[in-house]
């Protein structure tokens, strides 16, 4: 990476990868691997090792840290608690730290939900993905239904107050009725937030091609679409405020504002806001550069013991990294901000960081989108309309 001023201004966010599942998902491309249960220990050492490198006078803040992965809870409790030790020691936390992990049904008992509350992580985002058993089949899930729910119940007597469910829609075969059940039943779980996704078939996943193979039907964009206009009109009847193209949250929102139990993480993301990310393939954003992490475990720790016996720059992960232009970063800022369907992108703040406003930089692609239906804005907020949320991407393009 070129010399680069990687200090930040506003606090940052941590994001964390933990690359190991018990097993692989039918539909998953993510950055994970099954059968590496020897390597926990020493990528926990290499995380916490390169972590640590940001260690300096003149520490940096972060309000949020995020476990992602990867199934982070797949790792025992005191390799979390010796990751979060080391964040500790490193960053300025702020009071009011927001510290999430993601967890999959199945592989949580009580004792250890207890003990990660114990930590301070106090925001739980569990992979539920559907309440339906076949489609859980389907999608290749360990658990069941019914441990989808115990595990909910067994985060609440844990003490988890504020608990995201995932859950995924237009997969093969799936109907409105059976989407509908699964999100009806979520709702009886009472989450504080809940994040939908319509499925991507990703090449050389097994879905994937038993889709391309005739042995899966084909799933319908018209239908998933349905799925997505069903699920605005359910959750708003059932209270939560719909934030985010794909995320709902309850808590007060004030107009033009994400709710207060709005995910603070993924909110540094789509307001394009400075993060560290470590781990195996983490993204970093920080002082108008973007890097990227080494995908492979193995690699990443060698990279980390290699810079301990006095080789490689820091931060010795980087696989790939860009500088970011003032002209992509009021891209990315319109892009990411059009996916808060409240917030949207503040004219004020954008005229804050760039010294104009959107308006004067974009007027022809806001014109052009707003003949198509797809925004709308005024003096405070540039926004996508309903019509835009399913056609953001056609919305984003214009801005980069
Ligand atoms: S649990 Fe999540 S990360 Fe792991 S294989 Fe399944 S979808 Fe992928």
């Amino acid at each position: 990476m070129p010399e680069a001023d990687l200090s930040a201004s506003s606090p940052i966010s941590i994001y964390i990868h933990i690359p190991f599942c018990q097993m692989r998902c039918t539909y998953c491309d993510f950055n994970t691997y099954t059968g590496l249960e020897q390597l926990f220990r020493p990528y926990t050492e290499a995380l916490t090792q390169d972590i640590a490198l940001w260690s300096k006078p003149d520490r940096l803040t972060a309000h949020t840290i995020y476990f992602g992965g990867g199934t982070p809870t797949v790792i025992s409790v005191s390799l979390l608690d010796h990751i979060l030790t080391i964040c500790e020691q490193t960053f300025s936390l702020t009071d009011a730290l927001e510290v999430t992990s993601e967890a999959n049904p199945g592989t949580l008992t009580a004792s250890y939900l207890r003990s990660l509350r114990v930590l301070g992580v106090n925001r739980l985002s569990l992979g539920i993905q559907s309440l339906v058993e076949a489609e859980l089949r389907l999608l290749g899930r360990l658990h069941t239904a019914d441990e989808a729910a115990k595990a909910v119940a067994e985060a609440r007597t844990a003490g988890f107050e504020n608990i995201n469910l995932d859950l995924i829609y237009g997969l093969p075969g799936q109907s409105l009725a059976s989407w509908q059940q699964s999100l009806s039943q979520a709702l009886l779980l009472e989450p504080e937030h809940l994040s939908l996704y319509c499925l991507t078939l990703e090449e050389g996943t097994p879905l994937a091609t038993d889709v391309a193979q005739g042995r899966q039907p084909e799933p319908d964009p018209d239908l998933a679409a349905d799925m997505y206009e069903c699920a605005v009109e359910q959750l708003e009847r059932a209270g939560y405020a719909h934030y985010e193209i794909s995320n709902w949250a309850r808590g007060p929102a004030p107009p033009g504002a994400s709710p207060s139990l709005a995910c603070r993480h993924n909110l540094t993301y789509w307001r394009n806001q400075p993060y560290l990310g470590f781990g195996a393939g983490a993204h970093s954003c920080l002082g108008g550069h973007r890097w990227w992490n080494v995908l492979q475990p193995g690699e990443y720790i060698a990279r980390l013991r290699e810079h301990r016996h006095g080789g490689r720059d820091h931060p010795p992960a980087i696989t790939a990294s860009e500088e970011i232009s003032p002209r992509l970063e009021m891209g990315e800022t319109m892009m990411l901000g059009l996916r808060l369907v409240q917030e949207g992108v503040s004219v004020g703040e954008f005229a804050r960081r760039f010294g104009r406003t959107p308006y004067e930089v974009y007027a022809g692609e806001m014109e052009e989108l707003r003949e198509l239906g797809l925004l709308e804005w005024d003096e405070a907020r540039v926004r996508l309309t309903p019509s835009g949320w399913l056609l953001a991407n056609e919305a984003f393009q214009r801005f980069l």
